[in-house]
């Protein structure tokens, strides 16, 4: 069946799913596929909770008329969304980065949504599957739609902007994620850059943080941008103030302080402002956004337990983002200090040398109460003041002993780690 056809069908529908778990009545279920599943086996199921439609590509699995047999259903479910973008024409800002997509992403949404009819990547649907969904849950009476788009290897932002026709874009920062899929830093550099590419071919606009060296070289001679920073040669000026542990900023002569800790928060927070400035919202509805605005998921959240402030921030980490939060707990002024730090996943090769060298950030920078969790941790070589435990397990009979007042609490790894369990025991 031709995709203008599938389309008829999915305006004819309320929503699209690709879980039988979840499904709304009159929607199109996509049976896709995935390591351990097969979608095609739950057509009936599909059906019975209320599908309208299934597509599918197994012949197995076409029970009914109702069933729309297709050579790939992936195929077909990210053609789709690129028929339906060419449909709806919105102005479309889409972001990727190394580290904090999601939270910029937020911002934007939050600033943009005081005065347009916006819609946004729900949660962190940024992969080639993630990117359709959302261009396919956009509708033409939108003024615009932000796509976050993520990437852990080569041609993947390529192939997304190929779909979501970015007509504005940004790169939230370059750091050292998913090493592993890239290679090394420049590898990541040429790959999230592929944004910029993509913008550059088709003349459209990129937001460009000029306090960032590494933007200001890749976007190079392309003078269809909008720069902010603090310089006030920018289209944008916004100045950092300070995070203490909050980031605060000055824009157009107006504080706004936000509930975003740690100098890296500044980018995320700036490129919104931005994007506000250059669609003239207000300053106020700017201010308002911004500091409404509460970080969640683990994301770099401030959690008080009685004297002790809790920075959670287990959601995710890399050597960039590890940094970066190292930087930002050494200059909070703090009684005592606590560093419960798990390992950084997808390094690949570079996985030995990346945990050694946040071990000998910290060897230099904290003296004592740092607990290192996890596999690569255990291996690196440090003095006493460290302690380290190859598993979550082993860390339990120490937290469970641990008195913590008047202290300030940095919890960090990699999603797989899961450290926001440590913040029971604690
Ligand atoms: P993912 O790759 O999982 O989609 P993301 O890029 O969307 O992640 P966020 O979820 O916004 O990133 O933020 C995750 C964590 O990254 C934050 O809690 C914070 O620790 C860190 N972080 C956010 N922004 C930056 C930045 N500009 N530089 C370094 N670290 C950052
Ligand atoms: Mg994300």
């Amino acid at each position: 069946m031709k995709i203008a056809d599938i389309y008829q069908k999915f305006n004819s529908c309320s929503s699209i799913s690709t879980d039988t778990r979840k499904l709304h009545q009159d929607c199109m279920y996509f049976a896709l596929k995935g390591d351990n599943f097969d979608g095609n086996k739950f057509v009936q199921k599909a059906f019975d909770g209320g599908a309208k439609y299934c597509v599918i590509d197994d012949i197995t699995a076409n029970i009914n008329a109702n069933c729309i047999l297709v050579e790939d259903v992936l195929t077909t479910l990210q053609d789709l969304a690129t028929h339906h973008r060419n449909t709806i024409k919105i102005p479309i800002i889409s972001l990727t980065g190394s580290n904090g997509k999601t939270t910029t992403k937020e911002l934007i949404n939050a600033v943009l949504s005081t005065t347009f009819k916006v819609k946004a990547t729900k949660g962190n649907l940024n992969n080639h599957i993630g990117v359709p969904l959302t261009l396919l849950s956009f509708t033409k009476d939108l003024d615009f739609g932000i796509v976050e788009m993520g990437a852990n290897h080569k041609n993947e932002i390529k192939f997304l902007c190929s779909i979501a026709q970015p007509d504005y874009g940004l790169i939230t920062n370059f750091g050292k994620a998913h090493l592993e899929g890239f290679g090394s830093i420049e590898g990541v550099i040429k790959a999230k850059s592929e944004l910029y590419d993509f913008l550059k071919q088709n003349n459209k606009i990129a937001f460009i943080n000029n306090n960032d060296e590494k933007q200001v070289q890749q976007i190079g001679n392309y003078n269809n941008i909008i720069t902010f920073g603090s310089d006030l040669n920018n289209n944008c000026v916004v100045t950092f103030k300070n995070a203490n542990p909050y980031v605060s900023l000055n824009y157009n002569n107006t504080l706004i302080e936000s509930q975003l800790i740690g100098d890296y928060n500044y980018g995320n927070i700036a490129v919104a402002v931005a994007i506000g400035n250059y669609f003239k919202v207000s300053t106020e509805c700017i201010k308002e956004a911004i500091e409404n605005y509460q970080p969640d998921n683990n994301r770099s959240e401030i959690i008080e337990k009685e004297s002790t402030k809790i920075i959670l921030d287990a959601y995710n980490a890399n050597p960039t983002s590890m940094l970066a939060a190292l930087k930002n707990i050494k200059q909070l002024q703090a009684e005592n200090k606590y560093l419960f730090l798990g390992d950084m996943f997808e390094l690949g090769s570079e996985a030995e040398k990346e945990h050694q060298s946040i071990v000998d950030f910290i060897e230099a920078n904290f003296k004592n109460n740092v607990y290192l969790i996890g596999k690569n941790f255990y291996k690196t070589t440090s003095k006493e003041g460290i302690q380290k435990f190859s598993s979550f397990e082993d860390l339990k009979p120490l937290l469970q002993d641990l008195q913590l007042k008047n202290s300030t609490v940095l919890i960090k790894g990699s999603r797989g780690m899961a450290l926001e369990r440590i913040l029971e025991l604690l």
